[in-house]
């Protein structure tokens, strides 16, 4: 199979990537003020194949100035049209540098090249597309207040202020443009952190930003650790909302943190996401999309699929389905454009999957297909479904965030028994439904405790769509109106006439 890159993008791009990046603060690359930098691993092979500045403190400290500086000043005299022009112009630059901002997130993460293309690139311009269109439409309103006399009272929306973006490493690109997008078009600026796992697709973000515009100090790009600089955000006096996208334990810490100043917080955090598959479901769709909801991007994904329950009358033939599908697909690396499922993003994160593989086994489970690592470099893991998994074990409880899928079944119940083993976790971020039966499809999306309910397919993330969980999964939701509305304060001015 021909690679759907040219060599010679992978060539510069390693050429590029042999300097350590930098940090994009007030409208200039500069390294960290420690001069510090820190390694970045190629997860296919476990190789480290660029060093990125080693952002903290004193940089956030700067970033944060520069970001207010901007906020008071030129990117308040930027016009809602000037700042949708400038999302676009962001968008354009984007689908310019495609292929080589999709190869750099194929090397850092590990997805299949094509995977990244869609995501990073499609998914990316998209949000700033349609966040663009948001920017001409943030309006207040006029009310009517009840008190003696006459009045003229309305509400103004107005940009929160400095924003901190944190942004996890398994969709690095579109995580941080789906955070900015909306950020922009409501009037803030940002201080951007990406993963310390995944720094590289942000800093060529920092230099599209540069490129198209933007006045210095709008987007500061701060690459560095959690413990470090993400924690020197959160705790920053002069932010004034942190937006974040990552693990429950750390959005949990975040919201203690964030009591300094009671910056606003939005938190978008793990799931362990249902799918409920019934006897009517159409089965030849249903399947393959029970596996990729699962095995796709390795299952590091936050609404991943990973507890399947299957009707008695199909269970047989839907779980072989799946455990075919989990036999069947092809594992390797990213730039192997066969690759259907590349590795895990770290050492770590594979000795965490394991760790689950292994519980769920000593809990009873059985490893029906998969459940080893791949021989060889790389952080590779066999796509894994377990069967015989029941409520209470660890792998149906807690977020494994690998391809490893638990199997449940049901009989004939009635749905609030049903909805309640699908609600039955401390998480509610997305729910799946397959059911050709209008009324059950409906009464099951009321009963499930998740903020989003996909009935028949469907991928879940939308621009338009707002994202976000019930429970545990998180707080606030992102894109769509409320989305950019987030990143605004209401503000409620009355006239006496
Ligand atoms: P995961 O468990 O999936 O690796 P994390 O929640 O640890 O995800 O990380 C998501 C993002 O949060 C990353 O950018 C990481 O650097 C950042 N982060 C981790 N710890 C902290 C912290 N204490 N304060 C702020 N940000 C943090």
């Amino acid at each position: 199979m021909n690679a759907p890159f040219a060599a010679t993008a992978l060539d510069k791009l390693r050429a590029d990537l042999a300097r350590p990046t930098e940090l994009f603060i007030d409208g200039a690359f500069v390294p960290a003020a420690s001069g510090e930098t820190f390694e970045v691993v190629d997860p296919a092979t476990g190789q480290v194949f660029a060093h990125s500045a080693a952002g903290a403190k004193e940089d956030i400290g700067r970033a944060v100035k520069a970001a207010r500086a901007a906020f008071e000043g030129p990117w308040s005299k930027v016009t809602p049209a000037g700042r949708a022009r400038l999302l676009i112009a962001l968008a354009e630059l984007i689908e310019r540098d495609g292929e080589a901002i999709a190869l750099t997130e194929t090397l850092d993460n590990g997805m299949p090249y094509m995977m990244a293309k869609f995501a990073a690139v499609v998914g990316a311009s998209e949000q700033l597309r349609y966040n663009a269109g948001w920017a001409t439409k943030i309006t207040g309103e006029t009310v009517a207040p009840s008190a003696p006399g006459e009045w003229h009272a309305f509400t103004l929306r107005e940009p929160v202020g400095v924003v901190g973006a944190i942004v996890p490493w398994n969709f690095p690109f579109v995580m941080a443009v789906a955070k900015i997008a909306p950020a922009l078009a409501a009037g803030c600026t940002v201080i951007l952190k990406p993963a310390e796992q995944t720094p590289l697709s942000a800093v060529h973000l920092a230099k599209l930003i540069a490129e198209a515009g933007f006045p210095a100090g709008v987007v500061n790009v701060v690459t560095g650790f959690g413990e470090t600089a993400g924690a020197a955000i959160v705790e920053h006096d002069d932010v004034d909302k942190v937006s974040f996208t990552g693990s429950t334990q750390v959005g949990k810490h975040i919201v203690r943190v964030a009591t300094g100043n009671l910056k606003r917080v939005t938190l978008e955090l793990g799931g362990k996401s249902p799918v409920l598959i019934f006897p009517d479901a159409d089965l030849a769709k249903a399947i393959p999309a029970a596996a990729m909801g699962i095995f796709g991007n390795a299952g590091q994904v936050c609404a991943a699929g990973s507890r399947l329950f299957v009707h008695d009358k199909v269970y047989d033939q839907v779980v072989e389905g799946v455990q075919g599908m989990a036999r069947g697909l092809k594992v390797g690396p990213g730039l192997d454009p066969a690759t259907q499922m590349g590795p895990l993003v770290s050492e770590e994160q594979l000795a965490r999957v394991m760790g689950y593989v292994e519980s769920g086994a000593g809990e009873g489970a059985s490893v029906a297909v998969g459940g080893a690592r791949v021989a060889g470099e790389g952080y590779f893991v066999e796509p894994t479904v377990l069967t015989g998994t029941a409520a209470g074990m660890k792998v149906v409880e807690e977020e494994i965030f690998g391809p490893v899928l638990s199997v449940m079944r049901f009989g004939d119940e009635d749905l609030d028994s049903l909805a309640a083993k699908a609600n039955a976790t401390t998480y509610g971020l997305s729910s799946r439904i397959w059911t050709r039966d209008i009324s059950t499809a409906l009464r099951m999306a009321k009963r499930m405790k998740a903020g989003g309910v996909l009935v028949n397919g469907g991928a879940g993330v939308d621009p338009a769509l707002p994202l976000g969980g019930f429970k545990q999964s998180g707080w606030g939701r992102e894109n769509g109106r409320m989305g950019v509305e987030a990143y605004t304060e209401v503000k409620s001015v009355t006239v006496q006439l």
